[in-house]
């Protein structure tokens, strides 16, 4: 009975339920994508999620990792050339 109690607070640690967050979590993995192509030795371009910040937007953007830092540095987001964006 005990053990069971705390596998449930466990499980409800380590996945906390905020929506809110889901802006800034697909920002998090693009700077995870574009850690990764930095690893890479040659130029690689890569999947960057669309961060216009809908839901249920699923949009990709293909980038190199010197374009993706490139709209960084000017403070910009990356998001699809789709329509509704
Ligand atoms: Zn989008």
């Amino acid at each position: 009975m005990s053990v069971r109690t705390r596998l449930s607070s466990l499980a409800a640690a380590v996945a906390p339920a905020d929506p809110e967050s889901a802006p800034n979590d697909t920002r998090a993995t693009n700077e995870g994508i574009a850690a990764v192509g930095r690893s890479f030795a040659v130029p690689a371009r890569l999947r960057f999620r669309c961060e216009c910040g809908h839901d249920d937007c699923a949009e990709t953007i293909a980038l190199g990792v010197g374009e993706y830092e490139s709209i960084r540095s000017r403070g910009g987001s990356v998001v699809a050339p789709a329509p509704g964006h």
